[in-house]
């Protein structure tokens, strides 16, 4: 069987001549969380939606377990499989939570009635209460209740602890991370950096439709450096530039760089330019999304 579950090549839509996704290539291997980040209007909401067959991709190809969501039946297998929690949280806002959880249950014969019951004791969700009047971090809640015991071999979580309380959010991240542990794979789009540093082992940074960053977590915060100089004189911003270094940081006589490669390049370069100090520093997550993904204007910070 093939170790990738989700899988793109050059996949592309356009939506009135503009691109909101414009040919990414997305391997992601079974097992895996995969944090798939992004500002707001980056493609990942599209995205999602063309690994579920939800949309038409405009070009390219997608393959989820190797079968393709274009395909209307193999649409429907690959949805069987998948436990997804949508942007919008896909609820039915004129019935109550108890008739959601027992409408969605009788539709998956594996539903897991221990997860069930778990979720329900932690949510702490009012089953009487119609859905129209749950708050915003409880439809999340409903939403993950209808997804997670669902032992689906593929979690999509579309900001799966939007609206939720940091308490709760640490448990519901601590249950994904023990199903990715039993073997489910999870791929998630979240603005919290510090959720996805804590449970990706992969990211994918998405910017205006491109992918900008990918790999393993642990690989970009050792290879990504930030360097921070100071200078006698004016810093030499474009011998440093031509060095390999992307240029985030500029007093007069001092730059903070960032570079994930050519680092020494960097280094010995800003001491033939006289550098009175050099230091180099590793970088959380947070700086290497704010480095790359840039706004939707394009104006960077
Ligand atoms: P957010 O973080 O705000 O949820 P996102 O990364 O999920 O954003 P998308 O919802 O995929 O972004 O949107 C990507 C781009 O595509 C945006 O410019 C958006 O306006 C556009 N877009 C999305 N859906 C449609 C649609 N149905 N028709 C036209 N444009 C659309």
């Amino acid at each position: 069987m093939s170790k990738l579950i989700i899988e793109t090549k050059n996949l592309k839509k356009i939506y009135g001549g503009k691109a909101a996704v414009d040919g990414i290539d997305l391997a992601v291997e079974r097992g895996s969380i995969h944090g798939f980040l992004g500002r707001n209007g980056s493609g990942k909401t599209t995205t999602i939606k063309m690994l579920l067959g939800l949309t038409h991709p405009t070009s390219g190809e997608a393959r989820v377990f190797g079968l393709n969501p274009e395909d209307r039946k193999e649409g429907v297998r690959i949805r069987r499989r998948v436990g997804f929690v949508s942007e919008d949280k896909g609820l039915y806002d004129h019935v109550k939570v108890e008739q959601m959880i027992s409408f969605t249950r009788s539709f998956f014969p594996n539903w897991d009635l221990e997860v069930e019951g778990r979720l329900i004791e932690l949510f702490e969700l009012p089953l009487r209460q119609s859905v129209k009047k749950l708050s915003k971090g409880m439809r999340t809640k409903l939403a993950l209740l209808l997804a997670l015991p669902r032992r689906a071999d593929l979690l999509v979580l579309d900001e799966p602890t939007e609206g939720l309380d940091p308490a709760i959010t640490e448990d519901t991240l601590q249950i994904l991370v023990g199903m990715a542990a039993g073997g489910t794979t999870i791929f998630f789009s979240s603005h919290s950096l510090s959720e996805v540093e804590q449970i990706a082992d992969h990211v994918s940074i998405l910017d205006r439709g491109r992918i900008v960053v990918e790999g393993p977590l642990d690989e970009l915060k050792e290879n990504y450096r930030r360097i921070h100089m100071v200078f006698e004189e004016e810093a030499p911003e474009k011998a440093l530039v031509a060095a390999g270094a992307a240029q985030f940081r500029r007093v007069p006589r001092s730059l903070t760089v960032f570079a994930d490669r050519d680092v020494e390049t960097i280094v010995d370069r800003a001491y033939l330019h006289n550098a009175v100090s050099v230091e180099v520093a590793p970088v959380t997550l947070k700086e290497i999304f704010l480095e790359c993904a840039r706004s939707e204007t394009g104006g960077g910070r």
